[in-house]
């Protein structure tokens, strides 16, 4: 049998209410991970199943200090005899997190996340089956060099590509255009297709080392927009700035401004969308000239992720554009 270990990080999924019909005003994170693989025996049916609680929170609290120990962790287990891992997780920065695993674990072993729209308390709660398919897709043979994937409500999504899409429902991980990757087909793994941008033991990031990680925000673009915020983030010295801006990363006029004062005081600034869906591309002429990069397709938050680790790498705006179009 093969070996899973289950990282516990809280979440919903952990989540304990005093009533079994509320769907809100729960504790995240309050159900320890031994308890919460003892409710469902039925993982250890699929492999030798072990589980570790690396911290219990809310994820809208998710850390750089968190994801730098998740990382390490897991690399360090892939070198020894796990040959599958479990993430659980809250919802709110599943995706987040699941990308930068995707960009900081070096193995082509299954990595999947896993979470819950109700609490563990909850009548219909989704947690259950969630985990056991999680294991599933964990010890499967076709999930091998797919990269990190997401396994909720029946679906596996990659890591670069799904995000929440509904504040409520169970249905909320899509990977809207370009779609999911496959189901846990009556409890089965099926793959169909697979993200072709680079990751895990193909990704020239690492976390070795690092006790921090650079400093990047997010800036959200809006009619009426000014410097503010922009000439904060000079203030306070950040290393990179994402600008989430209207349709193809537009920038507002008064923004753009401080932003080429951003860029020349050392701040690499990254152009991204808060549309949602298409790829920022070249547009503008003086967004070349203020040296602005590209996100490419990438969510604002996803962008935070990619450009934080390049700034781990290089300040050199020709290599990170070059990252932005390989990951
Ligand atoms: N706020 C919770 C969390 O992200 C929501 C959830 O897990 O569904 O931890």
């Amino acid at each position: 049998m093969l070996n899973i270990r289950i990282l516990a990080t809280g979440g919903t999924i952990a989540g304990r209410s005093e009533f079994s019909t509320a769907t809100t005003g729960y504790k995240s994170g309050a159900i320890s991970i031994d308890d919460l693989i003892d409710a469902v025996p039925q993982v250890k049916n699929f492999a030798n199943v072990t589980g570790e609680q690396i911290c219990s929170i809310d994820s809208k609290d998710m850390t750089d200090d968190v994801w730098l120990k998740l990382a390490t962790r897991i690399n360090q287990l892939f070198t020894g005899d796990v040959d599958g891992i479990v993430v659980t997780h809250g919802t709110d920065t599943l995706e987040e997190t699941a990308y930068f695993l995707n960009l900081t674990v070096h193995s082509s072993k299954p990595v999947i996340l896993t979470a819950a729209m109700r609490p563990a308390t909850a009548i219909s709660a989704d947690g259950a089956m969630n985990l056991l398919n999680a294991v599933r897709v964990a010890a499967s043979p076709a999930s091998v060099g797919k990269g990190v994937l997401v396994a909720l409500n029946d679906e596996i999504n990659a890591a670069r590509e799904v995000t929440k899409t509904n504040t409520i429902t169970v249905s909320t991980f899509k990977s809207p255009e370009l779609g999911l990757l496959g189901y846990v087909n009556a409890g089965t793994p099926e793959f169909y297709r697979t993200s072709t941008r680079r990751h895990t033991s193909n990704s020239e990031f690492s976390v070795d080392g690092l006790t921090k990680l650079p400093r990047v925000k997010i800036i959200y673009g809006h009619a009426g927009d000014d410097e503010l915020f922009v000439d904060a983030a000079i203030n306070a010295a950040v290393d990179g700035i994402i600008y989430a801006g209207t349709g193809n990363g537009s920038v507002h006029v008064n923004a753009e401004k401080a932003l080429a004062r951003a860029v020349a005081n050392g701040i690499v600034v990254v152009r991204s969308s808060r549309v949602g869906n298409g790829t920022v591309i070249p547009a503008e002429q003086s967004y070349i000239d203020n040296h602005f990069l590209d996100g490419d397709n990438l969510s604002p938050q996803k962008a935070r992720i990619l450009l934080q680790l390049a700034l781990t790498k290089t300040v050199n705006l020709t290599d990170i554009q070059r990252m932005f179009k390989q990951y």
